[in-house]
């Protein structure tokens, strides 16, 4: 990294959105001034701002101090008990008890709603069960399932009694899965027969026996039956689900944790690396998912709001199954392919459900854009009145396509920046409040101290790139990596003085809004200046004939670094470029007029598809390194496709 760590910007981006009026009036920050007193009432004392926010939950014991700081260690609510399922479930059940907490749809079409009595229920049953299995307080439980109900239930009943839980996405392969549980030390493995994707069955379970054959700490599995496909059942050790629960009592009284008790440890996606097993605790998490579900989704009671995320991700975690449930929403879960049996899976389930809130991803976006927009306009999608993305920055087409092809034009977007690391949405803009710019994540949430910075700290003026970072410690940041204190400090709070450093590079306007602008270490450095990806990446993926783009730098002799580009093009009818010279030329051309010659890619490659991480992230890193000519030495555990890899080494010879 350079002394500086500048990065230049050349994105220009000058289309505002004002939050409807009708909207406005009726959210619960209802313009900027609002936000801004909010802001800055947490600036002068952020810790009774968050005490603040922190009354509204359950407590069995109050706190003695809000925060108690050693850097890098944070302890939030210190001396207070609470617990995080008691808040999520039998906080609400004296006030809508019969109210549709989860509502679910099995990729076949099958489905089931649990109000929150039910979910309740079946949450405490399974409390019990994990107690009689020999699970305390402290010990790890490994949850690798589909996206079914019973993965809410095992994390909640796992929070209800203190155990901590691991969720691997159900996904990876029996190795990732393996380490994953020797890393953690799991007890015990909450799993299914199976689960469906595209039609197909997930052999869930064949993949557990095989981590588990070299997994000393696992004793016992539990099997959720989803197909009902007959698996391999180990006596002594595997159980079903359906068996364990039956008879077993549905009350029990939630454990008093104490605030700092780790809750859960995630892995992350592996974008930049070798995935790090992040840790959350109790009370500060809960404080930070339970607001910010609030305010960035304006949560009302008559919501039916459904993020895509897996709950293998932290998405999933704090807003298909924490956020909603503190805030007593209703929330949806989809097992399946956005893409099964037809590209219009999602709409016709928003158009099923009713469905007000939706939250996605940027891949995702793109995706559906290249499918085209004949599969939404089949469905009403009246219902919608906010749209959410998290996960990578968005291409301000893409922005602009969700806007207008989902929302209708009259939706708020809310572009939420944040990490498995901070476990709760750290940047986004408020619905009601802040006028929207396409790939913007706009204004920080009130109590949070973003910065964009030199590597020494010092803010860099509005318009220049430099280091994202948080000034400040907030209730629901990572406390360490599980059993590698070390490199939690070093990660994160070594390379900006004072500062836990994220990774990410961005700009800020003159509005004091933020520009995600990519990962640091993916900063290209062409002739003196330094690019960020994202920016090139919007520029071609703003032709009308790109689906998708990244952008690395490959070393070169006189520039330092050429601007390489792998390309994937739209499909169908459409399509205004055939993969070659002619396209290749035009897209050089484009990426100049649109950002100027600096930008301008030396070598444009065309693919039908990027490597993308599970959770659907390109892996920039693992192209730089194809650019380069050379083989992909980094972790690729977490790669969806790993033939991609050996398709972009052929295109090269
Ligand atoms: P790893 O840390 O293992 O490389 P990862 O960073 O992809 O994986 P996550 O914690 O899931 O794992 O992702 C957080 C990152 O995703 C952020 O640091 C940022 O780079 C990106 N990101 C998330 N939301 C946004 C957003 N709204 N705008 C821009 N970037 C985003
Ligand atoms: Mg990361």
């Amino acid at each position: 990294m350079s002394q500086g760590a500048g990065i230049d910007s050349i994105l220009k981006e000058n289309r505002v959105f004002a939050p409807p009026h009708e909207f406005a009036v009726a959210s619960r920050v209802p313009s900027l001034e609002r936000y801004q007193e909010l802001y800055d009432l947490a600036e002068r004392d952020p810790e009774a701002y968050w005490a603040g926010v922190a009354l509204d939950l359950r407590w069995t014991k109050p706190w003695t101090q809000v925060l108690d700081w050693q850097p890098p260690s944070a302890r939030w609510f210190d001396g207070a008990e609470t617990n995080l399922s008691h808040n999520c479930l039998d906080r609400h059940l004296a006030t809508r008890g019969n109210r549709a907490a989860l509502i679910w749809e099995g990729e076949p079409g099958d489905a089931r709603i649990l109000t929150y009595q039910q979910l309740h229920r079946e949450t405490c049953r399974f409390a019990n069960v994990l107690l009689r299995l020999g699970v305390r307080q402290g010990d790890r439980v490994a949850i690798y399932l589909p996206m079914v109900p019973e993965a809410a239930i095992a994390m909640l009943a796992c929070a209800r009694i203190g155990a901590v839980h691991s969720v691997v996405f159900g996904g990876f392969s029996a190795e990732a899965l393996r380490d994953r549980i020797n890393d953690a030390g799991a007890k015990l493995v909450v799993t299914a027969d199976g689960g469906y994707r595209r039609g197909k069955v997930v052999a869930l379970k064949a993949a557990v026996d095989a981590a588990v054959e070299r997994a000393p700490s696992v004793e016992r599995v539990v099997v959720v039956r989803r197909t009902g496909d007959k698996v391999a059942m180990e006596p002594g050790r595997d159980s079903y689900w359906h068996e364990l629960v039956e008879g077993v009592s549905d009350k029990h009284e939630a454990a008093s944790l104490p605030a700092e008790h780790p809750l859960f440890i995630l892995y992350t996606s592996g974008t930049t690396g070798k995935p790090k097993g992040i840790v959350h605790t109790t009370a500060g998490y809960m404080v930070g998912v339970y607001s910010t579900t609030q305010m960035v989704f304006d949560l009302k009671d008559n919501d039916t709001y459904w993020c895509t995320a897996d709950v293998g991700w932290v998405t999933g975690h704090s807003y298909v199954v924490y956020g909603p449930l503190l805030n007593g929403a209703t929330t949806v879960m989809y097992e399946g392919a956005p893409d099964f049996p037809e590209q219009d899976r999602l709409w016709k389930i928003i158009d099923k459900y009713d469905v007000t809130i939706f939250y996605t991803a940027p891949t995702a976006i793109r995706a559906f854009m290249r499918w085209g927009e004949q599969w939404p306009m089949r469905h009403d999608l009246a219902s919608l009145r906010l749209l959410g993305t998290v996960g990578e920055p968005i291409n301000p087409e893409a922005w602009m396509w969700y806007r207008q092809v989902i929302g209708g034009g009259r939706c708020p977007i809310v572009d939420t920046w944040w990490q498995t690391e901070t476990g709760a949405i750290m940047c986004s803009p408020l619905p009601g409040a802040t006028p929207t710019k396409p790939g913007s994540c706009t204004r920080p949430l009130p109590g949070i101290a973003m910065d964009v910075v030199t590597r020494d700290g010092t803010p860099v003026p509005p318009g220049q790139g430099g280091l994202l970072v948080v000034r400040r410690p907030w209730p629901s940041m990572l406390r360490t990596v599980w059993g590698d204190p070390e490199r939690y400090a070093r990660t994160y709070w070594s390379d900006v003085p004072g500062c836990y450093f994220t990774g990410d590079g961005a700009r800020r306007d003159e509005d004091g809004y933020f520009w995600v602008m990519g990962r640091v270490d993916d900063v290209i450095n062409v002739a003196g200046h330094r690019l960020g990806t994202m920016e090139v990446e919007s520029a071609l993926v703003a032709h009308p004939a790109v689906a998708e783009a990244a952008v690395v730098g490959r070393p070169d002799d006189l520039k330092g670094q050429a601007i390489v580009a792998f390309v994937t093009l739209k499909g169908g009818t459409g399509a205004r470029l055939e993969p070659g010279e002619d396209a290749r030329k035009a897209l050089m051309a484009h990426v100049v007029t649109e950002i100027g010659a600096i930008a301008r890619p030396d070598d444009i490659r065309f693919t039908d598809a990027l490597p993308k991480t599970r959770s659907g992230k390109i892996m920039r890193r693992l192209l730089k390194e194809i650019a380069a000519g050379g083989e992909t030495k980094g972790d690729t555990s977490t790669l969806e496709d790993i033939s991609i890899l050996a398709r972009l080494r052929a295109d090269d010879e």
